[in-house]
């Protein structure tokens, strides 16, 4: 029996020295194996990494790869979201990932854009149908959300507002984002919404983010990795079988791609899909 291929994007964060920069263009090159259907680069809320995220996207767009740019919108005035917008387009970028994103301390106020939503509905008035609008989803609900009801109507106005697909938070609970699928296809968001995966390579980072972010790690996961303390090896080996289990179990049920967010590793990406043979 042949299996349609599944899409799978990759994610990358922009890399703070010129090392960097290098060791991510080896990393990406082997990650092309995978034939990805496009490549995302982070953004610090604020504007940060604007400069680190427009060359890693400059460079996977020369290297013959779809290249999208996370673009967050807090903190910003319409004019100079108005003038990136512009410079995309100039790079030959056709795809977007649009985010409200987190105020930095020490941050000032909103800006112009209040929600994702907001930046969604300036992106298709400004720019049309140019851009494939990508938005964040949260089948375990955002953590500042006030239930998963307002949630879920948060998501919905994304969508109204022209988002074209979803990448979710990262998630260890297949049936949070199955629940979460079902139920903003019932409010009419039919949306492809592509499950973010996290790769666990070091057991205290990824409690840390998962806590950061609202993401349940499971009881007995948690516990696992907990136990294996410093042993490097068992963590990462777990780590491989239950992200592989994840990802077979959303592969069999049919969702429209996985994203990795890579942490500009290659070797866990590479391992997983080597496991479900894509
Ligand atoms: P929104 O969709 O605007 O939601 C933010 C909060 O506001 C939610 O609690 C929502 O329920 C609520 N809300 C939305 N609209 C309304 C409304 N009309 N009324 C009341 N409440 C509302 N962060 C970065 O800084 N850089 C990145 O590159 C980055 N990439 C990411 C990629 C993915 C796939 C994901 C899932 C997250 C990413 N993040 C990134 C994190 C993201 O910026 C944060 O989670 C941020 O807190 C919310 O951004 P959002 O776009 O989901 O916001």
């Amino acid at each position: 029996m042949t299996m349609t291929p599944l899409p799978i994007s990759l994610e990358f964060f922009p890399p703070k020295t010129p090392e960097g920069v290098i060791k991510l263009a080896g990393v990406r090159e082997q990650l092309y194996a995978l034939k990805p259907q496009f490549c995302s680069v982070t953004y610090g809320a604020g504007g940060s990494t604007q400069d680190g995220t427009l060359a890693a996207v400059r460079a996977i767009l020369a290297e013959g790869r779809e290249a999208a740019p996370h673009f967050s919108c807090i903190g910003a005035e319409r004019a100079s979201v108005r003038a990136t917008l512009a410079q995309f387009r100039a790079d030959g970028i056709r795809r977007i990932v649009a985010l409200r994103g987190d105020l930095p301390s020490g941050y000032g106020g909103f800006g112009e854009f209040r929600y994702a939503s907001d930046l969604v509905a300036f992106i298709r008035a400004e720019t049309g149908d140019h851009f494939h609008v990508e938005v964040a989803a949260y089948p375990e609900m955002h953590p500042q959300a006030r239930s998963p009801r307002d949630d879920l109507a948060a998501y919905l106005a994304k969508v109204k507002a022209g988002a074209s697909s979803s990448i979710t938070q990262m998630f260890f609970n297949s049936d949070a984002y199955f629940r979460f699928v079902d139920e903003a296809h019932a409010l009419g968001a039919d949306i492809p919404v592509v499950p973010g995966i996290m790769p666990i390579t070091n057991a205290s980072n990824i409690i840390r983010f998962a806590d950061a972010c609202g993401a349940e790690i499971p009881r007995w996961m948690r516990l696992r990795l907990q136990g294996f303390g410093d042993d490097v090896e068992s963590i990462k080996a777990f780590g491989l079988d239950v992200i592989t289990d994840l990802c077979d179990q959303l592969r069999t049920a049919g969702v429209p791609g996985l994203h990795f967010y890579t942490m500009n590793q290659s070797g866990p990406v590479l391992e997983i899909c080597r496991r479900l043979g894509l």
